[in-house]
């Protein structure tokens, strides 16, 4: 019998990216746009853990259907860890991946690349509605992956989304390949998402997806 499991997301790169590395065996991934949901939670969590939270409870309560979330990000260090939570925000709330590019690259103006060390992080969060208590709280299953690297000096590729034209993963030397560089099946065999990825898979199979 094939299951469903609901992909709470409408970026069609995650969905893509989650559909290669989820390739469950009894089970089929479908999205809010797949279902006619409308909508959307308002994430105002401190923590990728947090925000992936509240969108897998949201995906849940509106269709029923165990759902999994991913929250992700990019953590630079010379930042702080900035952008972090508000990465897809980061040049405002209407910001394009352009916008934000540009806007990490003026903020990274004349550093050298061994101070341009950043780190992508994806939480993956599975709810499920079988387990539902009263007033919705529902017990989470929550893992992290994240993907080292370096903010390159300027864009290079267009594969991937995001933030990947500017981001050189730390195997690359200082003006190596970014991500937007690198194909889908390389950058799924590393990045954060498929180390996040790779941990939740057993724990989808031992509940049967
Ligand atoms: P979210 O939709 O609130 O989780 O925001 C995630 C944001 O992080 C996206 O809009 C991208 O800008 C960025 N991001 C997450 N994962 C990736 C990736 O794999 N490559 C490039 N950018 C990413």
């Amino acid at each position: 019998m094939t299951r469903r499991l609901l992909v709470a997301t409408r970026s069609v790169h995650k969905l893509r990216e989650l559909r290669a590395l989820l390739a469950l065996d009894h089970t089929e991934l479908v999205s809010l746009d797949d279902l006619g949901v409308e909508g959307d939670p308002i994430e105002d969590g401190l923590t990728f853990e947090t925000n992936a939270a509240i969108k897998a409870r949201f995906g849940v309560r509106a269709t029923g259907l165990p759902t999994i979330a991913d929250d992700s990000g990019i953590e630079v260090e010379a930042l702080g860890g900035a952008p972090g939570v508000r990465t897809r925000r980061y040049a405002g709330e209407q910001a394009t991946d352009e916008d934000n590019n540009q806007l990490l690259l003026t903020s990274l103006q004349g550093l050298s690349p061994d101070r341009r060390g950043a780190r992508y992080v994806c939480a993956l969060v599975l709810a499920r509605p079988e387990v539902a208590g009263p007033r919705g709280g529902m017990p989470l299953i929550s893992v992290r992956g994240t993907c080292r690297g370096r903010i390159a000096s300027a864009p290079r590729g267009s594969n991937g989304f995001g933030y990947d034209p500017i981001f050189e993963p730390a195997s690359e030397p200082p003006g190596g390949r970014t991500l937007g560089l690198w194909t889908p099946a390389e950058k799924n065999a590393i990045s954060h998402r498929a180390r996040a990825a790779r941990r939740i898979i057993p724990r989808l199979t031992a509940l049967g997806f």
